[in-house]
């Protein structure tokens, strides 16, 4: 049970695509599950929070989870998606 999933900050702005495996609410994206990347994640710093190129809101933190690089999302500046 997988699928791609659009994540967009509440301004509207769409910041990435997003492979996600499994049910749940989004909470962290493996970095290298996503599929289109509209903010330049990819090859982000640990520790660095990425903004919104819209709005500048913090989307979240990047850290490490497993030895692999993941966004772990602030949940007030991304929009919530039903699953
Ligand atoms: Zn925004």
């Amino acid at each position: 049970m997988a699928r791609i999933l659009d994540v967009q900050c509440k301004c509207g702005y769409l910041l990435f695509r997003y492979y996600k495996a499994g049910k749940g609410r989004l909470i962290k994206c493996m970095i290298d599950r996503l599929t289109d990347d509209f903010v330049g994640i990819k090859g982000a710093a640990t520790h660095s929070r990425p903004l919104c190129p819209s709005c500048k809101k913090e989307l979240g933190i990047v850290m490490m989870i497993h030895g692999k690089p993941a966004l772990k999302l602030n949940q007030g500046t991304i929009t919530p998606i039903r699953l």
